[in-house]
């Protein structure tokens, strides 16, 4: 049977057809025209557009701190995803989509009905965090505590599981969107300049550090806020670091609080075991190092992080039994 696993990410958007593997992942952006409302391009091809589209042109990330911002163009663009990565023949399949921990129940709701519209047959829904924990291969179903941390791009999902089932999770919004934000505001303050959004995506993924060891440096041109034209500027990985202090306080002390909320056999596992990393952001340089630090725990990094919800759809498809409905 060709069901289909849907990872509907705030960043990215990933689609899995078993017995085939992840037929598609693709950045979760509409590019419109705003003069007829037609769509110019989604995904990858409307990424390449960011920050050089004209002012008809309007750029919609329909997904925001990992909550659907904007149902209808989401399931616009789940509809041509789908269209383009699944073939035809697939009629009505059982679709599995996974939400964040702490959607309320009217956002499940519109998130089952979505799903439905796109033409499942049967729409199973997961919580994130343990399709993530799956996909990295934690046998959650075991008596003992799991500890599994996702940093994506809308929000970090925090989540401690045990017997298959979630016993207590969080979700706050400081991500990798907020990671640039932060960037930007500091560079902004301490260099006079605004970066564009793809300046300091790159930024942050070849020199940004949470925790600097060695000094990196990068040069980066954006627009002189006082001058109005292209200047150049040297920016080091101190920067992100400082940049980023907050953020990384906001989500240790989340994962601390976390913690404080589980029984004490649990968190005992925990601290034997450690706590499993996952999610892009999670590859930020030295948030391993920092976060073992920081909570003086065992803290590891999937192998694949931008693709462990992914992965755990395809797991729970293989071995249906596991979804309860
Ligand atoms: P989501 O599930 O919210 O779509 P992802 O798990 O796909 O998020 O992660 C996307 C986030 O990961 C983005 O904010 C991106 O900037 C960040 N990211 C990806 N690779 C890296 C890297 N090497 N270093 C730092 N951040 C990264
Ligand atoms: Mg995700």
């Amino acid at each position: 049977m060709h069901d289909i696993g849907i990872d509907l990410g705030t960043t990215n958007i990933l689609i899995y057809v078993n017995s085939k593997g992840i037929v598609l992942n693709e950045p979760s952006i509409i590019v419109k025209d705003k003069k007829n409302n037609k769509i110019i391009a989604i995904g990858n091809k409307a990424e390449e557009m960011l920050g050089k589209t004209p002012e008809n042109v309007e750029i919609i990330k329909p997904m925001k701190d990992g909550v659907i911002a904007d149902l209808e163009q989401t399931e616009k663009l789940l509809k041509a995803y789908l269209k383009k990565a699944v073939p035809r023949r697939i009629m009505k399949p059982n679709i599995l989509i996974c939400h964040p921990s702490g959607i309320t129940s009217v956002e499940k709701t519109a998130l089952i009905e979505m799903t439905e519209r796109l033409g499942a047959k049967k729409v199973y829904i997961e919580e994130e965090s343990k399709v993530a924990a799956l996909g990295a291969g934690i046998d959650i179903y075991k008596p003992t505590g799991s500890m599994i941390v996702d940093i994506g791009g809308g929000k970090t999902n925090i989540a401690i599981m045990s017997l298959g089932q979630v016993v207590t999770s969080n979700s706050i919004k400081i991500a990798g969107n907020t990671f640039n934000e932060d960037i930007n505001t500091y560079i902004k303050d301490k260099y006079k300049v605004i970066l564009g959004e793809q300046t300091i995506e790159e930024l942050k993924k070849e020199i940004g550090t949470v925790l600097k060891k060695k000094i990196k440096t990068k040069e980066v041109t954006g627009r002189g806020i006082k001058s109005g034209l292209p200047e150049t500027i040297i920016v080091t990985n101190k920067d992100i670091e400082i940049a980023l202090k907050n953020d990384l306080k906001k989500i240790i002390d989340s994962i601390k609080k976390e913690m404080e909320k589980t029984q004490p056999e649990l968190v005992k596992d925990i601290r034997e075991k450690g706590l499993i990393l996952t999610g892009g952001s999670s590859l930020i340089d030295g948030m391993v190092e920092k976060l073992r630090k920081e909570l003086k725990i065992p803290v590891f990094i999937s192998d694949c992080p931008l693709t462990n919800v992914i992965e755990g759809t395809g797991y729970l498809l293989k071995n249906i039994n596991l979804l309860e409905y």
